[in-house]
């Protein structure tokens, strides 16, 4: 705690008392994109949207627009739709209670913990990639780079270990450290403030971690073949649109159309369209 009060990372959204809307937005952004990139784009993002009301009310197209840069962009539809459900269901205050978070769309445990933590100053364990990574290491004697502790264990010792009352500091501490001196490979220990506590301090071997082989289908990733039925039918034809690829097909399904119109309805009923048997 006290190497982070000299050395803490300043970022737009570390402030003494941050506001839920910004580390929402900002948490969101961080979960695949570095942190040197979404310093460079929250603010241009809340500029465009400064608060969850307006944010609540884009279209698609601006809330992508706004987005550009930072990739997955089903990331950004998400908080917008999340953004809708606050400003209906909770007049546009984030709720303040894991349980009300975890309901929300797109807010998984992290982001659910990181907003009561740090915004709402409770006294709660948060657990990222960086802080799973310090743990593990300062708990227990490391051999390489790629070992981690089980989740459970780590769970475990991250509701323990953090001071009360001091969740909000301790959690952004640990971040720093790990992103600073506990990186994935070649970690700096000699330099590490956690040194003299640290049990795998100066002990692991560099390795890369284990790759783990991505799903593929006819040697293709599979992610690469997903997409949606159009909402348009003519006799046994649907059309196909590739996610990832700019390609449009028509499929031939030998299904009878009322089942094919009924599937259809049950997956896209959510969206808005229409759907035209012929
Ligand atoms: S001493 Fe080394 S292994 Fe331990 S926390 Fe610091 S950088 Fe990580």
């Amino acid at each position: 705690m006290t190497w982070y009060a000299d050395n803490k990372r300043e970022f737009p959204w570390r402030k003494e008392t941050p506001e839920p809307f910004v580390t929402l937005v900002s948490e969101v952004m961080l979960q695949q994109t570095q942190t040197s990139r979404v310093a460079e784009k929250l603010p241009l993002f809340l500029e465009k949207f400064p608060t969850i009301q307006r944010l609540a009310t884009a279209t698609n197209s601006e809330v992508i627009r706004a987005w550009q840069g930072m990739g997955y962009n089903s990331r950004a539809l998400r908080l917008r739709d999340c953004a809708r459900s606050i400003v209906d269901k909770y007049d546009g205050e984030i709720p303040s209670t894991k349980h009300e978070l975890l309901e929300l769309i797109g807010i998984g445990n992290y982001t659910a913990s990181a907003l009561l933590a740090f915004c709402f100053k409770q006294n709660v364990a948060v657990v990222d990639v960086n802080i799973r990574r310090v743990y593990s290491r300062i708990a227990s004697k490391m051999t390489t780079t790629s070992m981690l502790l089980p989740v459970k264990e780590i769970d475990e010792l991250a509701e323990k270990i953090f001071p009360r009352g001091e969740s909000s500091m301790w959690h952004q501490a640990v971040m720093d450290i790990g992103s600073s001196f506990c990186t994935a490979r070649k970690p700096k220990c000699k330099e590490c403030p956690l040194g003299s506590v640290c049990l795998s301090s100066g002990e692991m071997v560099d390795v890369p971690p284990v790759k783990r082989s991505e799903p593929s289908r006819y040697g293709v990733p599979r992610r690469i073949w997903r997409g949606e039925l159009s909402s348009c039918y003519v006799r046994h034809m649907v059309l196909y649109q590739f996610r990832k690829l700019q390609i449009i097909c028509l499929v031939l399904l030998r299904l009878p159309m009322i089942p094919i119109g009924f599937i259809h309805l049950l997956f896209n009923w959510k969206k808005r369209g229409y759907v035209l048997f012929i």
